[in-house]
């Protein structure tokens, strides 16, 4: 789950990182009292889930009430990489000497929460990471012990060569690492960090995914999602209680079990297809989940050909079989279904299926090639 910026940012200030005050707009009038309490020069942010939004227009310096009121008027609205901006962060503008970035993200390479600081920050680091691999350092973290005053100094010595700069950074990746240990986070990042002319170090971006795991645990942390800033699909599936994932490809696949799901995917791409999205309907078996993941599937509009495929363990295979046709009697699925089942109730779910026109296949490979030629067919 993505955090915006001015939430992250409450969760980077909890812990003692220095971040100027600021606080959230959602009309210019709104961003134009902020700015006059603030006082001073400041900066509109839009608050989007996407990095690059300087450069897309998104961040805005305004030196009086009057102009904070105009650049909110012509953030608010805008579209960043497909996002619109519903709210604006106003804050008041830091003067900056030097920008570097300081990201904690969870590796799986390394199975720890690993630093990357880089002394060549406010830019893309992806960008960084490209042409110049050596202006980035990373240290692996180990849990038990936490992040060890000699790795933070290391860190912070990357950064900058001045000893009482190094102290603030190093505290600062202490906090930030505890602000990722203590909310379970997959990321938080600070990009910029940076050094004032008075020589003080200050975060002035927050970038906090949480693991979905972890909101369980974290009633407080599941509250700050925003719906509206996430696609439409994966919110409904996530209220029917189905793990779902967009992707981009036009095979629609609904599968019970995670690991089944995945083959499936490898199957349809092997076979030169293009899975639209990875779904599992689960174990248990009921009609309505598969009712709600044709519902889903079918409003993708580049989804041209629907893959069942459905091993029938505790799914009994004829409840899925009756959700397809519920479904098709309650709203119209534009696209050919292929469906391939065995197990358990086959024999009445192949009945079910044979009552409204359709049939099943036994054999996965055979299914997986069928649909990839029909989506081919439609594209
Ligand atoms: P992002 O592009 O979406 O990551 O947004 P950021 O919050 O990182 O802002 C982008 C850039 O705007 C930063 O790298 C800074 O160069 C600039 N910026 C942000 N806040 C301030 C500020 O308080 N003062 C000044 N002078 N520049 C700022
Ligand atoms: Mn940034």
């Amino acid at each position: 789950m993505n955090l915006h910026e001015y939430q992250g940012r409450t969760l980077f200030r909890a812990e003692g990182i220095p971040m100027p005050d600021g606080d959230v707009a959602s009309t210019p009038s709104e961003a134009e009292s902020i700015a006059r309490r603030l006082g001073g020069t400041v900066v509109i942010k839009a608050q989007v889930h996407a990095g690059g939004r300087g450069k897309a227009g998104g961040v805005k310096l305004a030196r009086t009430p009057g102009e904070a009121a105009d650049a909110a008027e012509k953030i608010l609205g805008m579209t960043i990489k497909g996002l619109v901006v519903q709210r604006v962060l106003i804050v008041p503008a830091a003067e900056i000497a030097s920008e570097a970035y300081v990201g904690l993200i969870m590796d799986r390479a390394s199975q720890r929460p690993v630093f990357m600081v880089s002394p060549a920050g406010g830019i893309d680091i992806e960008e960084v990471a490209a042409k110049t691999p050596g202006k980035i350092r990373r240290v692996a973290v180990d849990p038990r012990y936490g992040l060890l005053p000699h790795q933070a100094m290391g860190l912070a010595f990357f950064l900058y060569r001045e000893v009482s700069l190094a102290r603030a950074a190093a505290r600062i990746m202490e906090q930030l690492y505890q602000v990722f240990t203590a909310n379970g986070c997959s990321l938080a990042e600070i990009n910029p960090l940076v050094t004032t002319p008075d020589g003080k170090v200050i975060a002035l971006d927050a970038k906090v995914a949480i693991d979905d795991n972890e909101l369980d645990r974290r009633p407080d942390l599941a509250l700050l999602r925003d719906e509206s800033a996430e696609a439409p699909s994966e919110v409904q599936a996530r209220r029917a209680n189905l793990t779902f994932i967009k992707l981009e490809g036009n095979v629609g696949c609904v599968v019970n079990g995670a690991g089944l799901a995945m083959a499936t995917m490898d199957l349809v791409k092997y076979y030169g297809g293009e899975p639209a999205n990875f779904l599992d309907i689960g174990g248990s078996s009921n009609p309505d989940k598969v009712v709600n993941a044709l519902r889903i599937i079918t409003s993708d509009p580049n989804v041209k050909a629907i893959l069942f495929n459905i091993f029938g363990g505790i799914t009994r295979t004829d409840d899925v079989a009756n959700g397809i046709k519920t479904a098709l009697s309650q709203f119209p699925v534009k696209v050919p279904i292929v469906v391939r089942l065995t197990g358990t109730n086959e024999v009445e779910a192949v009945e079910i299926l044979r009552g409204i026109g359709m049939t099943a296949l036994s054999d996965m490979d055979e299914a997986v090639q069928k649909v990839v030629a029909l989506a081919r067919k439609a594209a």
